[in-house]
């Protein structure tokens, strides 16, 4: 396995241009952690790195993970296999479609071994039991969780932070804003930032008590208490994981046409979405400055 290291580039934070904005009063500027790399995009970066990291220093060489047909995670991990050198295989929830979706060829196309594991097993993927016949069946692996969703995700995504700036000192409120679903990313974003900021994260799915719940419990295994305040606002899933609504995809389509700035409706689309309805109904108040973080899940131009 090579070091695991991206080329140490600034992740882009972009002013957004927008008259909508103006006339609220509000900046907003996005962080654009789809730009760090093609393939391995966004915040699985973060969340994978510490444990690529740990497979690494272990010896390893092929990570296994878990994710459904149309996961990030899988692919980013794939695609990381390819550029760090290291084998990777992927738990597929249920069937793995033939053809593969554009998805899967991608991260198959890095090398990675799909695998089905029907439903049932899937669920019990955490068990004693499933995961020795994982070790019986593939060796010396280093297993991941699906997602990436681990307390080391969370001190990987605290880096996130790092790139977050504010570009007018006296404006107020300072509010970041991401989209969540297992909510290692959020955790993370709120560990490492300070007492004068705000997090609001969109849950684009159902089941807020469930990630309240896992944030608090990551943030409690921290040395120092977490300063930001944070949130989980619901009624923005559309239905729920990967649902869509005729006015998310309208609003989709006009954001990027003024922005220039690309959205996928799983996740960053429903984040966009919930801030500017917030904006727009005075929830978030004039004179706030409002990062907004892209956690990537664009599949490049041809796939
Ligand atoms: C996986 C993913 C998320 C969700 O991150 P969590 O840490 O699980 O909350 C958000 N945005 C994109 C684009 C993703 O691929």
């Amino acid at each position: 396995m090579r070091q695991i290291k991206l080329p140490e580039t600034q992740v882009p934070l972009q002013r957004l241009h927008d008259p909508l904005l103006q006339t609220r009063g509000v900046a907003v500027s996005v962080l654009r952690l789809d730009l760090i790399h093609p393939w391995i995009s966004g915040n699985k970066w973060f969340k994978l790195r510490l444990s690529l990291e740990q497979a690494r220093r272990e010896g390893r060489h092929t990570v296994l993970s878990f994710g459904g047909a149309w996961s990030n995670h899988l692919l980013a991990l794939a695609a990381a296999g390819r550029e760090f050198g290291f084998g990777t295989i992927g738990m597929v929830r249920g069937e793995v479609p033939r053809p593969l979706n554009p998805l899967l060829q991608a991260a198959e196309d890095f090398g990675m071994t799909l695998v089905s594991v029907d439903r049932a097993s899937y669920r019990n993927k955490l068990s004693a039991e499933f995961l020795r016949d994982v070790y019986a069946e593939w060796g010396d692996i280093h297993v991941i969780p699906e997602g990436g969703a681990s307390f080391q995700g969370v001190l990987g995504s605290m880096a996130i932070a790092d790139s977050v700036q504010w570009s007018e000192p006296l404006a107020s409120p300072r509010i970041v804003t991401l989209a969540t679903a297992t909510g290692t990313t959020l955790a993370g974003v709120v560990a490492g930032l300070g007492a004068d900021v705000s997090v609001d994260a969109t849950l684009v799915l159902k089941g807020e008590d469930r990630i309240s719940a896992q944030v608090r419990d990551w943030l409690a295994l921290l040395p120092r208490r977490p300063h930001a305040a944070w949130q989980v606002l619901q009624g923005w899933h559309c239905g729920g994981y990967a649902r869509s609504a005729p006015e998310l995809v309208q609003f989709m389509r006009q954001f990027t046409e003024t922005t220039g700035v690309p959205l996928e409706p799983v996740y960053s689309g429903k984040m966009m979405w919930s801030l500017y309805a917030r904006i727009a109904s005075g929830e978030i108040p004039e004179g706030a400055e409002i990062v907004a973080i892209h956690t990537g899940g664009i599949l490049p131009r041809g796939h």
